[in-house]
């Protein structure tokens, strides 16, 4: 239906869209070097099909050497790509280098050479294994976004088996020395999966980045920047709506706060706050949630307790804190105390914000009876 001329040039077309695409989408971030990879990848690509062209309308040998040499190279910047992609630690000029110096010495040479059905069986069995990798690579994601990441997956598999299989074809017609570029069904169908695969699978790619980028905001917006714990609206995301008697809510203020600051000065005050956030994130269970609500104020929210369970933990808490010895910039040492007030939930169900009013209720009880101790509000039940 379509000839091979029209094929490369729709080819060539589509991989100058990509490749200014992800140029224009890149970021100054490390995350976004993969982008400037893929590039590069779909440039080399439109670079090969150019140069394939020439070849197959009477260009030398060394140009179909040339074609050669970029083709696989491109897909070794996908699957370079892909790597970076999937892991951020991945360092990819040794992986690159090793791969492409000695492709580049050896195949487009036996090309140059006369032996090009001999070479294009190398050069596509070089891209079809660099693609099935870079879908094996996929698949070690898989967890983040399984449906986005299997289509992707399939798709440079797919892109990969049509490669193998034009190799396949010229190894099976014994072709070591054609002469011009060979067009058969296996070539054909070798252009329309690239075309769909590649760009489907760029396009996929830029979609999964951007999911990325939305879920890294979010978990900006809902943590503390000085102490890494949740803030007030991360405590609130994700919970249910109504509390019930098995779950607590427990709000900590460190005592005389404002004298710390006043005596050792702000950044020390910042060092405290630093410091009681860490021993509340090592205390109770890890699906407990904890938060600093602002200033020197944090709230665990714990479920499936008991209120001794709840008191225990948050004396524990006190008591670890009480102990700690603070350091300002003189070198002396200090130490401070944290009032806690305990809320539970209703049998009947009640609502967060009214269990937090009471556990401040409770703080101020707190704070009233002296300082550094822990009172549980009164459990309500059910009228
Ligand atoms: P109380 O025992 O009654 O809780 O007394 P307090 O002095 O701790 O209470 P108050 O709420 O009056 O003081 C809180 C102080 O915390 C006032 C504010 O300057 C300080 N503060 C708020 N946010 C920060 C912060 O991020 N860093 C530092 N260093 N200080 C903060
Ligand atoms: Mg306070
Ligand atoms: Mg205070």
């Amino acid at each position: 239906m379509f000839d091979m001329t029209s094929l490369l040039l729709g080819a060539a077309i589509s991989g100058i869209g990509l490749c200014l695409t992800m140029l224009t989408l890149v970021r100054g971030d490390e995350a976004s070097r993969y982008k400037i990879t893929w590039a590069i990848g779909a440039g080399l690509f439109v670079c090969h099909v150019f140069a394939y062209y020439a070849f197959a309308h009477g260009a030398s040998l060394p140009v179909g050497a040339l074609a050669c040499a970029v083709q696989s190279v491109a897909a070794l910047c996908l699957y370079v790509s892909v790597r970076q992609f999937t892991d951020k630690s991945f360092r990819p000029l040794t992986t690159f280098l090793s791969i492409a110096v000695p492709y580049v010495l050896i195949v487009p040479t036996i090309f140059a050479a006369g032996y090009d059905g001999i070479a294009l069986v190398m050069q596509n069995a070089v891209t079809g294994t660099l693609l099935l990798m870079g879908a094996v690579v996929y698949l070690r994601i898989l967890h983040e976004t399984p449906t986005v990441i299997a289509v992707i997956s399939v798709l440079y598999a797919l892109t990969g088996v049509s490669f193998l299989m034009c190799g396949l074809v010229i190894f099976l017609d014994g072709q070591w020395s054609i002469g011009y570029p060979p067009d058969n069904w296996a070539e054909k169908l070798n252009v329309v999966i690239s075309v769909l695969a590649i760009s489907g699978a760029g396009a996929l790619t830029l979609s999964l980045d951007q999911a990325r980028v939305a879920r890294k905001n979010q978990l900006t917006a809902m943590s503390d920047p000085l102490t890494g714990l949740l803030n007030r609206r991360g405590l609130a995301f994700g919970q249910s709506d109504v509390f019930f008697t098995d779950t607590a809510i427990v709000l900590f203020d460190l005592d005389h706060f404002k004298q710390i600051n006043d005596r050792h000065g702000h950044a020390v005050g910042d060092l405290v706050i630093r410091s009681f956030a860490d021993i509340l994130r090592l205390a109770g269970r890890s699906a407990d949630r904890k938060a600093r609500l602002g200033g020197e104020e944090f709230a665990m929210i714990m479920q499936g307790v008991s209120p001794p369970e709840a008191r225990g933990l948050a004396e524990h808490v006190s008591a670890t804190f009480a102990m700690l010895d603070i350091r300002n910039e003189q070198g002396e040492t200090f130490r401070c105390t944290v009032s806690a007030g305990i809320a539970f939930g209703e049998a009947g169900g009640a609502e967060m914000e009214e269990i937090l009013a009471r556990a401040d209720q409770a703080l101020y009880a707190a704070k009233r009876d002296g300082r550094n101790r822990v009172v549980i509000g009164k459990l309500r039940v059910a009228s």
